[in-house]
């Protein structure tokens, strides 16, 4: 008899994104394999759905997970729906939004349990037996998701991972087995998984990061070499402190290789030093990455500073509008440009304005063309207009992003 129903809620993402990693339930995967073996529970494809659905049995437990607070609207949706549908069913809400927010959650219906944090146990389980990916199938998931640690020493403000999660390292010989697990032919799923993706908010501080990285690179599923990546990127200060990781990354065949510049201009020579480590180490300028939180306390001038640096450096960004980790809502349309929005409809950083947000959004898209396209002299002149026009000198003395649109730049662009 089915007893469990495991849901994602209905994200404003288009359904071809479901197959992509930012989105994959992980978390309900590992409680399925969780009920398969400590519950002895027979838990089949059509009890992991996405959002709202009709379901032609009565779940004894609804399981939701739930993700960035901004989007928080669709999860309250998902559990006032089940909460209509299955009155007696024990609702339980875990996940991001759950874990950072459990008084909030538990407004959105009567008698619904708050699970806070990680779900050990099931993490236990899945890491020794993988994660239930055949219920997946569906989306042709072609990549297995792991976790080598958790949480990360640093306490950076804007970030959650130091709130939701305690630091702990995996035994690596569990996580290189359970890597084969997942990935061989036949035994979950149809597809052999060697495209490994790190979820680990802080890879490099695993305190066995040599090992975990040797077993990476001698690993093969099926006679195929893994190919890795790492979701959160690379803390650039332990590079810089240890060079000889760097070379364990490409060895361990580690692609789009990140790091973060999130503090101010004046880190530029660190900065700079972590990406000549990753170029030494064999990769090319334009396969590395520099993460860029901007709507942030470095304000528009000093971004627009690294911006042009990153292209003298020709590596790519990877931009992250910053949202508070209690901001409950997000309307941002990128494609708002002439009226403009308000921090009505998302937040803006007193240190910004609406038009820095998407001018800054709009730089950097046109600086990764460019880099991607180097030679092709189209791209550069796009985009070196682009960076004349929204220039902070020249931009600063307009009030509203309708100034500027309509009375002098005449930006007509869309992002
Ligand atoms: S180093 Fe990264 S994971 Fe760690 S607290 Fe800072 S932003 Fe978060």
């Amino acid at each position: 008899m089915k007893k469990s129903l495991l849901v994602q809620p209905s994200y404003p993402i288009p359904n071809k994104s479901k197959n992509h990693s930012n989105f994959l339930p992980i978390g309900l995967l590992k409680i399925a394999t969780y009920l398969r073996i400590q519950e002895k529970e027979i838990i089949n494809p059509d009890q992991l759905v996405w959002g709202e659905r009709l379901i032609n049995f009565k779940p004894k437990k609804i399981y939701v997970t739930s993700l960035f607070t901004y989007w928080s609207e669709y999860v309250e949706k998902t559990v006032k729906f089940y909460v209509s549908k299955f009155p007696k069913a024990k609702i339980i809400v875990g996940g991001i939004l759950a874990t950072l927010m459990p008084n909030y959650v538990k407004n959105f219906a009567k008698n619904i349990n708050v699970f806070e944090g990680i779900f050990q146990e099931a993490e236990e389980i899945a890491l020794d037996n993988g994660a239930a990916y055949d219920l997946a199938d569906e989306y042709e998931v072609d990549y297995q998701i792991v976790h080598a640690m958790r949480g990360c020493m640093r306490k950076c403000d804007f970030c959650g991972t130091w709130r939701l999660e305690d630091r702990k390292d995996y035994d690596i010989s569990r996580v290189l087995n359970n890597i084969l697990r997942c990935g061989a032919k036949n035994i979950i799923g149809k597809k052999r998984r060697n495209k490994v993706i790190f979820y680990d908010n802080n890879l490099l501080a695993n305190n066995h990061i040599e090992d975990l990285l040797i077993g990476l690179s001698d690993l093969r599923i099926d006679n195929k070499r893994v190919i890795c990546e790492s979701q959160s990127g690379f803390d650039g200060r332990i590079i810089r402190n240890k060079p000889i990781l760097a070379n364990l990354l490409k060895k361990a065949r580690f692609i789009n290789p990140r790091i973060a510049w999130d503090n101010s201009y004046s880190d530029v020579k660190k900065i700079q030093e972590q990406i000549e480590i990753l170029k030494d180490a064999g990769y090319n300028s334009k396969e590395i990455y520099v993460f860029f939180l901007y709507n942030w306390e470095i304000p528009y001038e000093e971004m627009y500073m690294k911006v042009t640096k990153l292209w003298d450096l020709k590596v790519q960004i990877a931009d992250c509008r910053f949202r508070p980790l209690n901001q409950v809502y997000d309307y941002y349309k990128p494609q708002a440009w002439r009226k403009g929005q308000s921090s009505r409809s998302y937040f803006i950083h007193p240190l910004w304005t609406d038009f820095e947000v998407r001018s800054l959004r709009k730089l950097v898209r046109w600086h990764n063309i460019s880099i991607r396209h180097i030679g092709y002299e189209k791209y550069t002149h796009i985009y070196f207009s682009y960076l004349d026009k929204l220039n902070p000198k020249k931009i600063k003395k307009y009030k509203s992003t309708k100034d500027i649109i309509q009375k002098e730049l005449q930006l007509k662009f869309s992002d």
